[in-house]
């Protein structure tokens, strides 16, 4: 296992780490498992949010009795407020059962209102500070999918690390927030490296070998991803020429507009699991793998047509996906 300097926070962590997200989809028990996976195979960077439901819950579950320094513990939140972010890191702490979460991250800061919130006296900024000073939390950082914003907002001096997603089909924070990060020698945490499941797992991790970034975050749910993630990274070298003609065609044919699991359109009034209708509809029509993504689509207690079209879930796309226009496909093709 590689390990990196987590930038100018000094934390040491495995260039592998632990994304929280599906682990809301198993049982205590599973994530339990493969948390623990993670921390036998030497992985102990843990990401979490406040925003995935019982993701910090079933951490803590797993990490309950290991020695506090064992593992690089993160989460974050879409608090902009003072009150709210002071509350949030106090809920996060009583989630995970510890005393100290070693990096607090202003979660998808998306809009200018979330930007003066954050930034205005006796916000979000100063709450963070304050649990600092607290020995609450050890730094802070910042996550978003807009690498304009994100550029910018780096160039404030108020963060140590930057979340952003990155791939080898989105390749924006190249061009700018990389150079900067490394300049100022901030942390770089890679989020949605699998593109959330819709690249191909071995590719899309090797893609990294050769990259700058501290830590990936791909997001695992049951221990045979872990060790299938460490088999990739250990054992796997960097892209041959055939393997980047492979990466070109596979973006060609997945082009932006894809789902990546990140969940952030739920709640939906009619219970719909929008991103497993979008991965059972991607297996159907782009994978080549028909009959199993109409299985898995078959097994959804609410499909697709049950969209109202409320269009509650489009605003909260980070890629701007048409939702409701997507679910309307969807019933179409797949009844
Ligand atoms: S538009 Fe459809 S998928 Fe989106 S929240 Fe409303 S019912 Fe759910
Ligand atoms: S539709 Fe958008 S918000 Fe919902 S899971 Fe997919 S990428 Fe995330």
């Amino acid at each position: 296992m590689r390990y990196t300097t987590l930038g100018k926070t000094g934390l040491k962590v495995s260039f592998l780490g632990f994304g929280g997200i599906p682990i809301q989809r198993v049982s205590r028990e599973e994530a339990a498992a493969t948390v623990r996976r993670c921390l036998e195979q030497g992985i102990c960077f843990i990401d979490s949010a406040r925003a995935y439901t019982d993701s910090e819950e079933k951490i803590g579950g797993a990490l309950k009795g290991l020695p506090r320094d064992s593992y690089v513990l993160a989460t974050k939140t879409m608090a902009r407020t003072g009150g709210d972010m002071a509350r949030d890191i106090d809920a996060s702490l009583k989630s995970f059962g510890v005393e100290h979460i070693d990096l607090y991250q202003c979660h998808n800061v998306r809009y200018d209102e979330d930007e003066a919130a954050l930034f205005a006296p006796g916000g979000g900024l100063d709450a963070l500070l304050d649990a600092q000073k607290a020995g609450k939390i050890g730094h802070i950082g910042l996550t978003g999918h807009q690498v304009s914003r994100l550029v910018r907002l780096m160039k404030t001096g108020q963060f140590a690390t930057i979340q952003v997603p990155y791939n080898f089909n989105e390749l924006k924070p190249e061009e700018e927030l990389l150079p900067l990060a490394i300049k100022e020698n901030f942390g770089v945490i890679a989020m949605k490296p699998l593109g959330g499941g819709a690249l191909p797992q071995d590719l899309a991790l090797r893609f990294f070998l050769d990259k700058s970034v501290d830590v990936i975050i791909p997001g695992m749910e049951e221990p045979a991803m872990v060790d299938q993630n460490l088999r990739s990274l250990i054992e796997g070298s960097p892209l041959s020429e055939d393997e980047k003609a492979e990466i070109n065609r596979i973006k060609q044919q997945l082009g932006q507009s894809y789902c990546r699991r990140c969940d952030y359109c739920q709640p939906c009034p009619q219970n719909i699991d929008i991103s497993t209708v979008f991965l059972a509809h991607a297996y159907y029509e782009r994978y080549g793998m028909k009959d199993w993504g109409k299985k898995r689509y078959g097994s959804l207690k609410v499909k697709a047509d049950s969209c109202i079209q409320c269009g509650q879930c489009t605003g909260r796309c980070p890629y701007s996906l048409p939702i409701p226009e997507l679910m309307k496909k969807v019933a179409a093709e797949m009844g």
